[in-house]
């Protein structure tokens, strides 16, 4: 086989969908987010990012950058191990216990990132769970959707936070067979927000576990930030609650919390956790001073959500194709990958305003997007310039195919 030939005739196909994917070389800067340094081949540009999952921008902040850098110098770069081959420090067990505070749950498993921890516990159980049967939100992410594959286990999508279609999915399937409802709270692509407690009544009536992706919701609702759950005051009717460290907290890697016996079954039974090398210390103590001070301090999470709100009153009457949202998210309709890359490279070229095209496999084709996420930084200057040069871009690009 000539391989080199294959390589290139799938990018080539790629190509003339539109969905070839090119990367923006952006340097962030403490104390100017949300401004970067975008560098291309002809020099170097300021630019305004928008569509950073950084919500908070605790990236930054410099609690956390202060408590990494001390762990540095305290605890060193790496952890040398696996953590059961000596890679567990104390900074690990005060991070996983925290975290199962912060949810309410019995305990917590820390993994390299919040990818991995689906990935990893969702294959687990649908491996090991005799008949096993997975129910799965129809927009679920890419992460979970592997899990669930890699399980082998039987897998029904139930229609995007409907618990009416859920309750009719689960009916059909034997009453005795282990199941998992397996669904997000903020789905970031869409904006929207699973009916959380709704669908943990109707898992519940069917004898039903739940596994709940609050990535996008972690740090930026509930009194302590833990989330949708949190914030229904449903914490204690999920199973297994998993987060990031990477997005709003703005670290780096993963999480799963719920019942001790269920962690500890995790904690045993998935590769994922098992054999590979566990989280640099600063990362976790990063993580640490980030969690802790958005559980203490909800002024950032309000700041957000009152910039929020700024923004969607400035797109109000423009015209745009707002996708309504009750999240921090605020998607634009586009429906085709060129015109989307299209008008995303004009706002970077015009405008310095880098929001990236969200394509296929992200999202289903025919429904490509811009995805704006403010954060607490965003100034009304910002939106207001943000604003105009989207009104500019659709006028020049925004109906074209
Ligand atoms: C980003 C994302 C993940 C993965 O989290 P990482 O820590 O970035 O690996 C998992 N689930 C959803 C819904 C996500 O958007």
């Amino acid at each position: 086989m000539d391989y080199e030939a294959f390589f290139a005739s799938a990018i080539e196909r790629l190509r003339s969908e539109g969905n070839y994917r090119t990367f923006a070389d952006l340097d962030r800067r403490v104390g100017d987010f949300p401004r970067a340094t975008h560098k291309t081949a002809t020099g170097t540009a300021d630019v305004t990012i928008w569509c950073s999952n950084d919500y908070l921008g605790m990236g930054q902040h410099e609690v956390v950058r202060a408590a990494m850098k001390e762990a540095i110098d305290a605890s060193g770069s790496g952890t040398g191990g696996t953590r059961s081959i000596s890679g567990t420090s104390p900074h690990h067990v005060v991070l996983e216990r925290e975290l199962a505070a912060l949810h309410g749950t019995e305990s917590a498993l820390l993994f390299t990132s919040g990818y991995v921890a689906n990935e990893a516990v969702l294959s687990t159980l649908g491996r090991l769970l005799p008949g096993c049967v997975f129910v799965s939100d129809a927009l679920n992410h890419a992460s979970m959707i592997a899990g669930m594959r890699n399980s082998r286990a039987e897998k029904h999508i139930f229609a995007h936070n409907d618990p009416e279609d859920l309750d009719r999915v689960l009916g059909q399937l034997e009453p005795g067979r282990p199941k998992v409802v397996v669904f997000e709270s903020v789905y970031s692509m869409e904006g929207d927000i699973a009916p959380v407690a709704e669908i943990a009544e109707v898992a519940e009536r069917h004898g039903t576990m739940t596994y709940l992706d609050e990535v996008h919701a972690v740090g930026m609702y509930g009194a302590r930030g833990a989330g949708i759950a949190e914030r229904d005051g449903v914490q204690d009717r999920i199973a297994f609650i998993q987060g990031t460290l990477a997005k709003a907290f703005g670290v780096f890697g993963g999480y799963v919390a719920g019942w001790a016996r269920a962690m500890d079954f995790i904690r045993s039974f998935a590769p994922g956790f098992i054999f590979t090398t566990a989280l640099p210390p600063a990362i976790a103590v990063g993580a640490l001073a980030s969690m802790r001070l958005l559980a203490a301090d909800p002024s950032i999470r309000e700041r957000l959500h009152e910039r929020v709100a700024a923004l969607k009153r400035a797109l109000e009457g423009t015209g745009l194709p707002v996708m309504p949202t009750a999240s921090h998210i605020v998607p634009l309709h586009v429906g085709h990958p060129v015109r989307c890359r299209a008008i995303s490279e004009e706002l970077l070229s015009r405008h310095r305003i880098y929001v990236q095209p969200i394509v296929h496999p992200t999202v289903p084709k025919g429904t490509e997007r811009l995805r704006l996420t403010p954060t607490p930084l965003h100034t009304d200057e910002d939106i207001r310039r943000l604003v105009d040069a989207l009104r500019d871009v659709w006028a020049r690009v925004g109906t074209k195919s």
